[in-house]
């Protein structure tokens, strides 16, 4: 399969040199040239077939014959070892929970199976590729625990000090082996701007191959749309009309749903909820796209001024705004709002939620006041242990550390100290 740049100014590229290059050289996103959907038997029969066949099914054709199927099959079943559940808290309201990976974070996914293409392709080659990442928080320790020991791969992680939780920093400076934390002296705004100017720096880029892992890469991304069908099959008996709510912040993830649709799966409406970063809420009102800085909140990883894939999705209804708003809602929801919902569902239906589930509990039931026949999937993507203190807080409960957390928490820190650019090019050129 080829993939072309969504700035139609740079040549069409193969699977493989996509998910290398990361973003095209015109600056713009790659996306597929054609998606064919799956045969009606593929969903008629879907119970009968297991997670990683569904998976292998529907990413097939966007791998082509870059990796051959037996190796395919092989990183489908080292990346889904784990499972999907969709655990129903009301007659019409389900949650579907993704954080069920190594690291708790739904990026887990997306993460290894960047990770084991990247492998796969960088064996063949002689030159060892570099994977340059800043996160704010859960991003990095995905893509550390997903290209963990994979050869011919190098990481690089950037992360403001003192800004990450207790937990999410062992996760990133942990591991060791092929992975470096490098703990930048400022915001995560700063670790971006590092990142970016190691992208542009021509005398750097001459010397090593370097690529980000950020959801703008389709090996992250297009992965994402496994758990659509995941949860289709979980509830499909149930015969009603399914709406999905994605708590959204960078619309990776809401995208991939989009593509599972594409491919045939029967789904009736999509509904994005953000936090009070309202970009694409306002743009389904007013039909103007007015990026702005990020404002900080409670469920950090959806903070988000400027949502990278939006234009995948606008891409996808052909930038047609009737269309586009005829199959996707989108609410913004405050802080306050958001610990209400945490509140309002641990009581009702006992149920732990971290603040970016919320958040898509609160865009389903926004929703299904208009639409009470639907029945709702709101997407959980981290555990709520991941948020510990606002959760404790909120809920007024302990909740305990699973072992995957409580075993990391015991090991060793080690990570190397930053002020500047400067010195990040030093650290590459060294490593
Ligand atoms: C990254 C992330 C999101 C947002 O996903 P997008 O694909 O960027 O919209 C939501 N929740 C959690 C916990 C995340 O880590």
């Amino acid at each position: 399969m080829n993939f072309y740049s969504l700035n139609q100014q740079a040549p069409t590229v193969s699977f493989k040199d996509a998910v290398i290059q990361g973003i095209a050289p015109d600056r713009g996103l790659y996306f597929p040239e054609h998606i064919t959907p799956l045969p009606t038997s593929f969903f008629e029969n879907i119970e009968d077939l297991s997670n990683h066949e569904i998976a292998f099914l529907a990413i097939r054709q966007f791998v082509g014959d870059e990796i051959p199927e037996a190796k395919l099959k092989e990183i489908i079943a080292e990346v889904l070892d784990f499972d999907f559940p969709v655990v129903e808290l009301d007659e019409n309201v389900a949650t579907l929970e993704l954080f069920h990976g190594p690291t708790l974070a739904f990026k887990d996914v997306g993460a290894r199976f960047m990770a084991r293409c990247l492998g796969e392709f960088s064996a063949k080659e002689t030159n060892e590729v570099t994977v340059l990442v800043a996160t704010s928080g859960d991003t990095g320790g995905a893509v550390a625990n997903g290209f963990l020991g994979v050869r011919g791969v190098k990481v690089v992680i950037l992360y403001p000090s003192g800004k990450v939780s207790d937990i999410q920093e062992k996760q990133l400076t942990t591991l060791g082996k092929n992975i470096g934390a490098l703990e930048v002296d400022g915001t995560f705004d700063d670790c971006q701007r590092m990142v970016k100017t190691a992208f542009l720096d021509e005398e750097l880029l001459h010397k090593m191959q370097l690529t980000s892992a950020n959801s703008i890469n389709v090996a992250r991304w297009l992965p994402q749309l496994f758990y659509f069908l995941f949860a289709y099959k979980q509830v499909k008996s149930k015969g009603k009309e399914i709406v999905f709510s994605i708590p959204s912040g960078n619309f990776g993830n809401i995208c991939a749903g989009i593509m599972a649709q594409k491919l045939g799966m029967p789904c009736h409406h999509f509904i994005a909820a953000t936090n009070v970063n309202n970009i694409v809420p306002n743009f389904m009102k007013t039909g103007k796209y007015e990026p702005k800085p990020s404002i900080a909140t409670i469920s950090n990883a959806m903070d988000v001024g400027d949502p990278s894939n939006f234009i995948r999705i606008r891409h996808l209804y052909q930038d047609d705004f009737e269309t586009l708003s005829k199959n996707i809602s989108s609410y913004s929801f405050t802080d306050e709002q958001t610990k209400e919902a945490m509140v309002e569902i641990y009581n009702d239906c006992s149920y732990v939620a971290d603040p970016h589930g919320a958040v898509g509990y609160l865009g389903l039931k926004k929703y299904q006041e208009n639409h009470p026949n639907t029945y709702g999937i709101f997407l959980e993507t981290a555990h709520p242990v991941k948020f510990l203190d606002i959760v404790e807080d909120t809920i007024r409960e302990n909740i305990d550390l699973p072992e995957k957390i409580a075993k990391i928490m015991d090991k060793k820190k080690k990570a190397t100290s930053i002020s500047s650019y400067e010195e990040l090019k030093k650290y590459l050129l060294s490593n």
